[in-house]
């Protein structure tokens, strides 16, 4: 047995907490090796391999963040207008002026064009008085070194620009153009099997027969693998069959880095996936102390070069999803080599009542909105039950009552897990 089955969590039939779960699952995920590079356009999303160093200062130059003109600044005095003789010329972005600018001179300079020899201080436009070739300045409008970036002030040469870990949104994008670079060294994405289980479930576009269900988790949850960039490879429906799930897994152990399924988890069918795992690897079934979502089973299963990790869902609809979001994501985002991400938690008001005992996580579909101030607060949504998916649906967060948490009053703060832009 390996370390994994051998922990305390498996000792009898006490339910396991789920930050104990996602804890073993943290320690026992280890990142894909493989590395690639990418033109810039199509890293959107990839997980850096490295941490990548800025090979030129940002800005290149000392230049004006404003439109104005260009001075030196040890002119200004403090209770003194001062009156600059207006060099005929200006300072373009990308046309730089080129020449010295003298004491008691100024140059019209625009945003962006870099600071003439002799400056070091911009005076905005709106802010000074013009007659002729005469520039007055009043007391206090600027000061000494004002209103000029300075070269290397975003990014020195030399210097981390992004860290290794770093899932690349738009501005680091932007962020790595800025630095002239076309390429860059991503991580390969993480190859994840996706398959339902279940005599009673049935493929969308198919007839229904009397007692069975479409099938939602295995589309749910491959959008919800999208979300993560991760490539999914389709294993479709699989029936409750030993030979029938063996040649499936066989098949995802091959392809795939990490195996999601759902269904056939639950107590009352643990029995033949459990002799299956025991067979094709080491995988823990586990009670989780938590609503929605107690049957939860994972481990390595045996792969050809590395482990192939399973994180076997129940079949409910919600539970699957809730699961995924509290023990998945992270994991994958770990497996791709991602620097940890949860969920950002918000602490805001609820306004609805909720009854709890302490001694389980529970997870309630919820919306957040704000009020005609702007104040945010959450509700719950409708029903509550674990198959309820519209309820889901209309959720756009999950509010999160902690393992020793109670019941909460209206008005109390609770924890709440957003949506938006994750899922
Ligand atoms: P199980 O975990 O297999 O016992 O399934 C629990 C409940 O979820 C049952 O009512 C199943 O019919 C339902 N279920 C299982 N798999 C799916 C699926 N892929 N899509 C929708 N419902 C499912
Ligand atoms: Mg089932």
């Amino acid at each position: 047995m390996t370390e994994l089955a051998e922990s305390p969590l498996f000792a009898g039939e006490r339910h396991t907490r789920v930050d104990e779960a996602r804890a073993a699952i943290a320690r026992a995920v280890q990142p894909v090796a493989e590395v690639q590079e990418l033109a810039l356009p199509q890293a959107l999303s990839r997980v850096l391999a490295a941490d990548l160093l800025s090979p030129i200062d940002v800005p290149p130059h000392d230049n004006s963040a404003m439109d104005g003109w260009a001075f030196d600044g040890a002119a200004l005095r403090e209770d003194e207008a001062v009156e600059l003789l207006l060099v005929a010329g200006t300072a373009f972005a990308g046309a730089p002026w080129g020449q010295p600018v003298a004491a008691g001179q100024c140059l019209r300079i625009m945003t962006g064009a870099v600071m003439p020899e002799g400056c070091d201080t911009v005076v905005p436009q709106e802010l000074c008085r013009v007659q002729g070739e005469r520039v007055t300045i009043g007391p206090g409008v600027v000061k000494r070194g004002e209103n000029r970036r300075r070269r290397g002030e975003d990014l020195a040469c030399g210097r981390v620009a992004l860290a290794a870990g770093r899932v690349l949104r738009p501005a680091d994008l932007g962020l790595l153009a800025s630095l002239g670079g076309t390429r860059v060294s991503v991580r390969r994405r993480v190859r994840v099997a996706l398959f339902s289980t279940g005599d009673e479930v049935r493929e969308p576009g198919q007839p229904l027969p009397p007692g069975c269900i479409y099938d939602s988790n295995r589309y749910s949850l491959r959008a919800a693998l999208q979300r993560l960039d991760c490539e999914v490879i389709d294993l479709g429906l699989v029936a409750d069959d030993p030979a029938a799930l063996r040649a499936t897994f066989a098949r995802a152990c091959a392809e795939a880095d990490a195996v999601l399924t759902s269904g056939g988890v639950s107590v009352g069918e643990a029995d033949h996936t459990r002799a299956l795992m025991a067979e094709l690897g080491d995988v823990a079934f586990w009670k989780v102390a938590m609503r929605p979502g107690r049957p939860f089973a994972f481990g390595p299963l045996r792969g050809p070069q590395r482990p192939v990790w399973l994180f076997a869902l129940p079949g409910n609809p919600v539970a699957a999803l809730v699961t995924f979001y509290a023990f998945v994501r992270e994991a994958l985002l770990q497996l791709a080599g991602a620097t940890p991400q949860p969920l950002p938690a918000l602490r805001l008001p609820c306004t609805t009542p909720i009854r709890k005992r302490p001694g389980r996580t529970e997870f309630q579909r919820a919306i957040v909105a704000a009020d005609a101030q702007g104040a945010f607060s959450v509700r719950l949504t409708g029903s509550q039950g674990a198959g309820v998916l519209r309820s889901l649906s209309e959720a756009n967060a999950l509010v999160v009552l902690g393992h020793d948490e109670g019941s909460v009053s209206p008005g109390d703060a609770v924890t709440v897990w957003l949506f938006d832009g994750l899922v």
